[in-house]
């Protein structure tokens, strides 16, 4: 049932079995095979997916890779509404530890907001992450052309950039290092933008001059093209380079802030879990983009379904069925 302010008070004294932070490809996966296990689950979902932000989903089996993300989401949700799942569009603030539950506080309605609470056995967090883009002053500049042919997942669309005139834009050294040389796989023409935000050492750029790698250093005016196809980039000093396709490493923001108070393994802001998605916490699990893995919509996807049929392994026991052992 999709709950909102009008029938939260049906909900007040439940107790679930598993609450799903974040309503993505893995949270939404998550729910489809609790709801298939006889368990009960609650998603809470900000909105606003990294899904959302696919203009086309690629490498995942049996889609057409022009199919939008959104529709994956669209698709996913009507399903797990047909199971009967419960779903509330919310903001997870904090998650409090009671020892064999789970308190949640969510922030519901971005006016008149109200702050109920949940309880649930489990909790899955499928909250995900979020990329840091190029800060400009005009960042509609940005999301006009982010996610079309200004990608964010060489994983992704390394193929689409393959012989392209390519403007990489790092928001670090590292990253110039984790990244450039493996970009180069896919095309030979790059050209570094830092944004004017870092300095690269010497060291470095000899090895991108000896590779035949650009590196601008100045900071960005504005990106330039039409119809959401990024054509090239302009300079503060007004300085243009013309690009056919671009990939952004500015590092990512986790959406973790809830599980603060809980001490849990983590790798950089990645959460570490076991194979099947349970984190150092015994009752808290977590899959998709915020555990340590591959960030893949199939990936985060195959999570929820590892996570899910763990706690229904946890959960489960063996149902006497009383009309059955007596006839027998
Ligand atoms: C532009 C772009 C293109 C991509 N292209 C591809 C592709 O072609 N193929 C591919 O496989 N992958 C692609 N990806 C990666 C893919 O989108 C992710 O791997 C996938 O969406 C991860 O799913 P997830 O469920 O872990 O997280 P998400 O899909 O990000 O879902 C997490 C959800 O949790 C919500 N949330 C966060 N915090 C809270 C909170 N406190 N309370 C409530 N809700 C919260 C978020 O708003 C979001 O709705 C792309 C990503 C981007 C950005």
């Amino acid at each position: 049932m999709l709950l909102s302010k009008s029938n939260l008070d049906d909900r007040a004294d439940r107790l679930y079995d598993v609450m799903i932070v974040g309503g993505g490809a893995g949270g939404l996966s998550a729910g489809i095979y609790l709801q298939r296990f006889r368990l009960s689950s609650l998603i809470i979902d900000k909105g606003k997916a990294r899904s959302f932000w696919m203009q086309e989903l690629h490498n995942y089996l049996g889609l057409p890779p022009d199919t939008p993300g959104r529709v994956l989401l669209q698709k996913g949700k009507q399903h797990y509404d047909s199971l009967d799942g419960d779903f509330l569009n919310g903001f997870v603030e904090s998650v409090i530890d009671e020892g064999d539950s789970f308190s949640v506080r969510v922030k519901v309605g971005r006016t008149n907001s109200i702050y109920p609470v949940f309880r649930a056995k489990y909790l899955i967090a499928a909250s995900g992450i979020i990329d840091n883009l190029p800060p400009l002053e005009d960042m509609k500049n940005v999301y006009e052309y982010a996610g079309y042919n200004l990608h964010v997942c060489m994983v992704c669309d390394g193929y689409e950039m393959a012989d392209k005139q390519c403007g990489f834009f790092a928001g670090s050294e590292a990253s110039i290092e984790e990244m450039v040389f493996n970009l180069s796989w896919f095309t030979a023409y790059i050209t570094i933008f830092t944004h004017g935000q870092f300095e690269v050492s010497e060291p470095l750029k000899t090895q991108l001059q000896e590779y035949g790698y650009r590196i601008v250093e100045t900071p960005i005016e504005q990106f330039l093209g039409r119809n959401h196809q990024m054509t090239g980039v302009q300079l503060v000093d007004g300085t243009i380079f013309p690009l056919e396709t671009g990939l952004i490493s500015m590092g990512s923001t986790y959406h973790n802030a809830y599980l603060q108070e809980f001490n849990l393994d983590r790798k950089g802001g990645y959460l570490v879990t076991d194979k099947m998605g349970r984190t150092s916490h015994p009752r808290i699990f977590a899959i998709g983009d915020l555990k340590v893995g591959l960030n893949q919509a199939i990936v985060a996807a195959g999570d929820g379904a590892l996570a899910a049929t763990q706690i229904w392994r946890d959960l489960r026991v063996p149902r006497r069925w009383e009309v059955l052992a007596s006839t027998t």
